[in-house]
């Protein structure tokens, strides 16, 4: 069964780094789903991925940091169910 992939895209929006689609703090939900899906067979260059996305988001995040300090639970720990 494929699908055709014309689906909307959850990205984020910097530098607030909130879902432009539902305004969740990104990565929401559908990104997570889209992204476990897109990487399903590479979760460790998911991980990079996300990694890379964490220390963006830190960098534009910066000054609000301390109010946000789970940066690796948004970003990185829900990703790693399959280890
Ligand atoms: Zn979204």
């Amino acid at each position: 069964m494929t699908t055709t992939t014309t689906r909307t895209e959850h990205l984020h929006d910097r530098p607030a780094w909130d879902c432009r689609i539902c305004k969740q703090p990104w990565p929401c939900a559908n990104a997570r789903n889209t992204l476990l899906d897109e990487f399903r067979s590479f979760p460790s260059v998911l991980t990079i991925y996300l990694s890379t996305k964490m220390y963006d988001a830190m960098g534009d995040l910066g000054p609000d940091v301390d109010s946000s300090p789970d940066f690796y639970e948004r970003f990185l720990s829900w990703a790693n169910t399959d280890y």
